[in-house]
């Protein structure tokens, strides 16, 4: 019964939207906001300055279509006819007309060309995501932001070292290597842009972003050994990678859902002269900046947001 419903109401569709394609040209002061990830390669990384330019791209993807559908000859009709009364299975109609089969959780949020594998992969990660107290938190706080008009750009790239977040023309490009730790770090830079929407805004606590991306990561691992010891994170500790380091000694001061606790001296201690050092001290961090809030718990405000109703 339920197949046969399927087959009605689920259909191929060419869905069509919007892609940019970065062009890269030789003038060097472009705003593409790097995040060179954990320890993947790092040192003489080439920033790549360019232009992202809007590409219309379409493929076949199974939508359930809205619009009633209607029995053929012989199959019955009406009310509840030939559909064995009240037990036949009636699929809700999603919102919004469609509603793509798989990765509902990932095509909420995310667009991109990718294969039914890659968003089977980018399923997965956000199923772990979002079985955590603040990934859900922040998911939710996504999902209120980006909708189906206007949608996180998602690209797998092999080329690409690490992962990264491009404010301007709101993409995220992710090497398929990585995890959903790093994925989540990512989607927080979404929500820290998004709060401000302001480029210059933006560049100027990029830092600031940073420590707060990943002082969010590391909180998710922390959750769970496992990932812990399998994530990015360990890699990127493995190698001395500064930023995992510094980060890991904020719980000291700031708690799960980014509060403060402890010593204010000796977080202040720690926070100019070692955690600021090495962030900004980090190869291809050089040139971000900080913007030095009197209060410094102004940097965990996203934190704090989505991790609200959580223990
Ligand atoms: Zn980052």
């Amino acid at each position: 019964m339920q197949e046969e419903i399927k087959t009605r109401g689920w259909e191929m569709q060419r869905v069509c939207y919007t892609e940019f394609v970065y062009v890269e040209y030789n003038d060097c002061k472009g705003f593409t906001y790097e995040d060179p990830e954990y320890g993947l390669g790092f040192g003489t990384e080439c920033r790549k300055v360019g232009k992202w330019e809007p590409v219309e791209r379409c493929h076949d993807e199974l939508v359930y279509v809205q619009e009633p559908w209607y029995p053929g000859p012989g199959e019955g009709g009406g009310n509840g006819g030939g559909n064995g009364g009240n037990g036949g299975y009636v699929p809700i109609p999603p919102e919004g007309g469609t509603q793509p089969m798989t990765a509902p959780n990932a095509r909420k949020i995310f667009s991109g060309d990718l294969t039914e594998e890659q968003w089977k992969k980018l399923e997965n990660m956000l199923k772990k995501i979002i079985n955590d107290c603040m990934g859900e938190g922040l998911y939710k706080e996504l999902s209120k932001i980006f909708n189906s008009n206007n949608k996180i750009s998602f690209n797998f790239s092999d080329k690409e070292k690490g992962a990264k977040y491009s404010p301007i023309n709101n993409v995220i490009t992710f090497n398929p290597n990585m995890e959903s730790g790093t994925l989540l770090h990512e989607m927080m830079h979404a929500y820290q842009y998004k709060q401000k929407n302001d480029v210059d805004i933006w560049r100027n606590q990029t830092i600031n972003s940073e420590i707060e991306s990943h002082y969010t990561q590391y909180l998710y691992y922390c959750r769970d050994t496992v990932s812990y010891n399998e994530s990015d994170w360990i890699k990127g500790k493995i190698r001395g990678d500064k930023r995992m380091l510094s980060t890991e000694k904020l719980e000291y001061y700031i708690d799960k859902k980014g509060n403060f606790y402890g010593d204010s001296i000796n977080f202040e201690i720690y926070w100019d002269y070692t955690l600021l050092n090495c962030f900004k001290t980090y190869p291809g961090y050089e040139n971000y900046k900080y913007t030095p809030y009197e209060d410094r718990m102004v940097n965990f405000n996203n934190l704090r947001k989505i991790t609200e109703n959580c223990i």
